[in-house]
């Protein structure tokens, strides 16, 4: 395999961090800059933490395009920056791989039809713990027996967007293969509202939102008599970064938007 070529936009942030990190380690990939909103113009290694990571910072990011060749664009920003920058990539020719959360239905639509005219990869993956990819196609698996599942998803209490993008991939996911059904009593009534937490095709899904969580969800399915749950836990943000070297390495070998990594691993 040859050296793939890296920008990462949002380096400063959780998981960019560790995605510097990772591309610093793995011996095919190569940082040739990084996309912030601060510190234009200087070079990563002059910011706290990043000693001898020596590529260009740029604010700007059709300037970062024009002037630094790359194969892929890691995006760990915002959902309004991380929309922008993925069109822009697809519009340069870089394959976006994408971790940010939030797009609505409409802008992955978009992205999806850009992918395709441009016949170029990008994969944006809600959940990049392998962990969380099997739990999601467990409870798929489970949701053709059990019609009734509603999900508790909990993170840190700095997360923007609720619920979670691996909970709303999760109903995706579950909803392939249930049943659809009004789930609780036919005359159940909130005396709070929110108290039955999101309603999707008629699943509900609970946001816990704590200081001292990273990323945590639990299925859970019930019948006559019995329960199951299917949970998953990230205890650190480098527990995703074994999945984003797998999107960068795939993203180079596809032509179409792929979203969830549930299509790529076996
Ligand atoms: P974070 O710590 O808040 O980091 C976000 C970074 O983006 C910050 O450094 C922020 O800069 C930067 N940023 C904001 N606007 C920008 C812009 N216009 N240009 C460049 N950089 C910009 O968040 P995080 O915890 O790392 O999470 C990042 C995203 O990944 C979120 O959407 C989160 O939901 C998602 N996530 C995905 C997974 C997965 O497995 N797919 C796992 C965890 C998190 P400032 O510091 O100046 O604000």
């Amino acid at each position: 395999m040859g050296t793939i070529k890296v920008i990462i936009a949002g380096p400063r942030g959780r998981m960019g961090k560790e995605a510097v990190k990772m591309v610093q380690a793995t011996e095919h990939f190569q940082l040739v800059a990084v996309l912030d909103r601060k510190y234009d113009g200087q070079l990563l290694s002059e910011i706290e933490g990043f000693q001898g990571v020596d590529v260009p910072v740029y604010i700007d990011i059709d300037q970062c395009f024009s002037e630094k060749q790359a194969d892929v664009l890691i995006d760990l920003t915002t959902p309004e920056t991380g929309y922008v920058h993925t069109k822009k990539a697809l519009e340069n020719n870089i394959r976006p791989v994408v971790g940010t959360t939030g797009f609505t239905d409409e802008q992955l639509k978009e992205l999806t039809a850009l992918a395709e005219e441009k016949e170029i990869g990008c994969i944006i993956a809600p959940n990049f713990a392998i962990g969380a990819i099997l739990m999601m196609k467990f409870s798929e698996m489970a949701a053709k027996y059990f019609q009734d599942v509603e999900i508790i998803e909990l993170h840190h209490d700095q997360k923007l967007d609720a619920p979670s993008g691996t909970a709303l991939k999760t109903t995706q996911m579950m909803s392939q293969v249930r049943e659809a059904k009004k789930q609780g009593h036919p005359e159940e009534k909130e005396t709070i509202s929110g108290a039955r937490g999101a309603n999707i095709d008629g699943m509900h899904v609970h946001s816990v939102r704590l200081p001292g969580l990273i990323a945590h969800q639990q299925v859970i399915f019930g019948a006559d008599g019995q329960t199951l749950t299917i949970r998953h836990d990230s205890y650190n943000r480098a527990s995703f970064m074994s999945g984003v070297k797998v999107c960068v390495e795939t993203v180079m070998n596809v032509k179409t938007l792929i979203y969830g990594m549930e299509h790529i691993i076996d």
